[in-house]
């Protein structure tokens, strides 16, 4: 009985990877609530109605990776990308810290401009940020060598992001073309052994299974990463991908409320990168915990899924999500609040 997996999960926070199957195969709309139900049972039960806030600053829009359902790949020629200053991202993040934003997470593409002379460029910004505005950071630049973690972390990084986007092998290497399936899983317990907190992230639509799905949810939820996130893929003028038929939501909820019952005390994202602010309410109502992708607007600035979705009117502005939040009955996390999570959870460094 469905009943008696999700009564199972809300108690033991475990599931076999059948049992998770059996989860992301509900199709009934009484069941999907009954999901969704305890994943919000278990979220308030954990956090209370608090809410964490993440602002995005996409700072660099160049990469020399060619995945095959990214908007920035480095074969989209002819595209509008920009390389923001340490100056420009250190404002950014002080504006999103003045705001009450827990944290500011600074991403890039695989630029190499950021890479070179042992990614100084890359070091640099982190430690701006970290010195100048003391907001907590997530660094999100991609794969990075092994013995660069320590370094990441010693700049003031509390985290780093890598998303593997599937564990099924095959399907990671069609789309991640000439990346390493087992680097990139790696990243994760590279950083996690620098003594910083981990994300991992699956996409949802991207030709996997049912069971793909559930086997990477099991993968995700086994390795230890403080912050789980999925993502529905949105398909991308220009890349080989372009025409996929985009799904809705539902997937993507359910694993959210799948991947709550198994991490109940971690932080699981709703992004406003899918469905821009449209989509916020449903995701906190599957248990999500935190809103990711706040994108400060008029200042030129892209998101990953969805590169100019309610950014310039403003509707994925501070504010405006604040006052949604406290119209479903939650508040937005202080900083004080946020940084006891983050105490509670860092990863003791062993390397
Ligand atoms: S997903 Fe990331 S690594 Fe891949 S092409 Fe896009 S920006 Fe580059």
């Amino acid at each position: 009985m469905i009943q008696d997996t999700i009564a199972k999960a809300e108690k033991e926070a475990r599931l076999t990877p059948d049992e998770i199957f059996e989860l992301m195969s509900i199709k009934d709309k009484g069941e999907l609530e009954e999901l969704y139900a305890a994943a919000r049972r278990v979220r308030d039960r954990e956090f209370g109605k608090k809410i964490f806030t993440y602002g995005f600053v996409y700072f660099s829009t160049y990469c020399k990776n060619n995945c095959t359902f990214c908007y920035y790949r480095t074969s989209n020629t002819g595209i509008d990308r920009y390389r923001k200053s340490k100056e420009e991202i250190v404002q950014l993040s002080a504006s999103l810290q003045d705001a009450g934003i827990n944290l500011s997470d600074l991403t890039m593409g695989e630029d190499p401009q950021m890479y070179k002379d042992g990614y100084k460029n890359l070091l640099d910004i982190i430690s701006a940020v970290h010195d100048e505005v003391g907001i907590n950071i997530m660094a999100s630049p991609g794969a990075l060598p092994q013995e660069m973690f320590a370094k990441v972390r010693d700049a003031g990084a509390d985290w780093y992001a890598c998303y593997q986007e599937t564990y099924n092998r095959g399907l990671f290497e069609s789309l991640r073309l000439n990346q390493s399936y087992d680097d990139r899983r790696n990243q994760k317990i590279w950083a996690m052994e620098a003594g910083l907190l981990a994300e991992d992230g699956m996409m949802i639509g991207l030709g996997e299974s049912v069971r793909d799905r559930a086997e990477t949810i099991a993968e995700m939820s086994s390795l230890g990463c403080a912050q789980v996130r999925a993502m529905t893929f949105v398909p991308q003028v220009g890349t080989p991908m372009q025409d996929f038929t985009p799904y809705d939501s539902t997937e993507e909820l359910k694993a959210i409320a799948i991947m709550r019952l198994l991490n109940q005390d971690k932080l699981i994202p709703c992004s406003l990168d899918v469905e821009g602010i449209a989509g916020l309410r449903t995701r906190i109502n599957a248990g999500a915990n935190l809103v990711t992708s706040i994108v400060p607007p008029s200042q030129h600035l892209a998101g990953v899924a969805q590169h100019e979705l309610d950014i310039e009117n403003g509707n994925r502005s501070v504010e405006h999500v604040f006052e949604m939040l406290e119209d479903m009955g939650h508040h937005h996390a202080s900083s004080a609040e946020y940084r006891s999570f983050l105490n509670a959870h860092r990863p003791k460094r062993v390397a």
